[in-house]
Parts: C-alpha cells; sequence; structure tokens
C-alpha cells in the first residue's frame, strides 16, 4: 500500500517526466556545453559561463520555440535554415526569428569554437594559409578581430566567415546577427554583449577580448573550415 509520502514523490515523479516530454517536444533545445563553466579560467570566469549559457541562451531558444510554435513546416527546419530563409517567413515572426533564432546559432557556435587554454592549439591545414594570405597569419589576425570586436557599438559580435566566394571575410554586425543573413557561412564569432564579460571585465571590453583570443578552439575552427570545402578550393 502506498503512503502519502511514495503518492507525493510519483505525483512529483510524474510532473518531472511531463516537463522533460513536452521540452523534448519543442524543436529547439539548448545544447550542452562542451566542458565546464570553470574551464576557460582565469579567461573567461565560471559564473560568467553558467549565466551566459543556462540563462542567455536558454531565453533565446525559448523565444525561438514559441515564434515557430504551431507552425509544423517551420518547426522542421533547423535554426540555419530558419535565417537562410528569413525573407521568406511569416512578416509576424521575422524579427523573432533573426534575434532568437540569430541567438541560438550564435551561442551554438559559440560555445563550441571556445576551449581550455590548454587545449586551444593553432589554427592548421587550410585555415591557417587562408589566414596567412587574408591576414598575414594567426597575430595579424587576432590583432584585426580584437579590434573589430572592440569597435561593436553596443552589442553585437565580431565575425570570422566565408563569402559565397570561398573568401574568408572579417566584419562585425549588430544584435544577433548572423551571417547567414549576408549569405555568409560563420566560421567563429566573438560575443560583445555586455552579459558576455561585464561579471569580470566591467567596462574592460578590451581587456575580455585579450583574454578571450587566448582561449579560440582553433582545432575546431580549422576543422570547420575544411568541411566549408576551404582546402578544396585554395582560399
Ligand atoms: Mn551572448
Amino acid at each position: 500500500m502506498m503512503t502519502r509520502r511514495s503518492l507525493l514523490e510519483v505525483a512529483t515523479l510524474g510532473t518531472t517526466l511531463a516537463a522533460a516530454a513536452s521540452a523534448a517536444d519543442l524543436p529547439f533545445a539548448l545544447p550542452k556545453l562542451p566542458y565546464a563553466y570553470d574551464a576557460l579560467e582565469p579567461y573567461i570566469d565560471g559564473q560568467t559561463m553558467q549565466i551566459h549559457h543556462d540563462k542567455h541562451h536558454q531565453a533565446y531558444v525559448d523565444n525561438l520555440n514559441k515564434a515557430v510554435a504551431g507552425d509544423p513546416a517551420l518547426s522542421r527546419l533547423s535554426v540555419e535554415e530558419l535565417l537562410q530563409r528569413l525573407d521568406s517567413l511569416p512578416p509576424a515572426i521575422r524579427t523573432a526569428v533573426r534575434n532568437h533564432g540569430g541567438g541560438h546559432a550564435n551561442h551554438s557556435l559559440f560555445w563550441q569554437t571556445l576551449a581550455p587554454a590548454a587545449k586551444s592549439g593553432k589554427p592548421a591545414g587550410a585555415l591557417a594559409t587562408a589566414l596567412d594570405r587574408a591576414f598575414g597569419g594567426q597575430d595579424k589576425f587576432e590583432e584585426q578581430l580584437r579590434s573589430a570586436a572592440l569597435g561593436v557599438f553596443g552589442s553585437g559580435w565580431a565575425w570570422l566567415s566565408v563569402d559565397t566566394g570561398n573568401k574568408l571575410i572579417l566584419d562585425t554586425a549588430p544584435n544577433q546577427d548572423n551571417p547567414l543573413l549576408a549569405k555568409r557561412r560563420p566560421l567563429l564569432g566573438i560575443d560583445v554583449w555586455e552579459h558576455a564579460y561585464y561579471l569580470k571585465y566591467q567596462n574592460r571590453r578590451a581587456d575580455y577580448l585579450a583574454a578571450i583570443v587566448r582561449v579560440i578552439n582553433w582545432d575546431f575552427v580549422s576543422q570547420r573550415y575544411e568541411e566549408m570545402g576551404g582546402a578544396r578550393r585554395g582560399n
């Protein structure tokens, strides 16, 4: 016979399972961080990573799910596909997909392009060659990346992306605009929203930028470039 306590436990478990099931049915989900919150210390602190991932990124996911709720055709698309066809989406949800879909896509890539400093590596293969040609090498590229990111007015990102001619492009975008909106494929983005650095660096964005380039996951970015065909087309 069940006690009152165990009945309560079963009821609680039922509610938890129901919540998990309905979350699993939603089209978009928060990806797990590929390392511990504090893995990027001392460059990026654990509390910033936890709030940035668990709260800010989660909010983009939640709001993107709300935007496509009730539209099964849109719910079947990836977030990248939604951004690539933004102009053909129902006008009522375009801004939400641009902002929250952009936020979800940008942060999903961002976590993967970072790694603990001891594992951050160096640009390799075709990407190393392309960075040499386009920017004069890794150090000069990082200088230009930091300079571009420092120059973003307000909230936005600095982006290294690949254009339709397979050329490397370094530029910036406001808010959560993803390079896919400009027909470019993003390789690496640096988040310069204050939520990315304010707890540790306050107004010192330049110090944050000097730190974050120490934890770029060059193995991942180099591999991503290879998968985009950078080596084959000799960019
Ligand atoms: Mn962010």
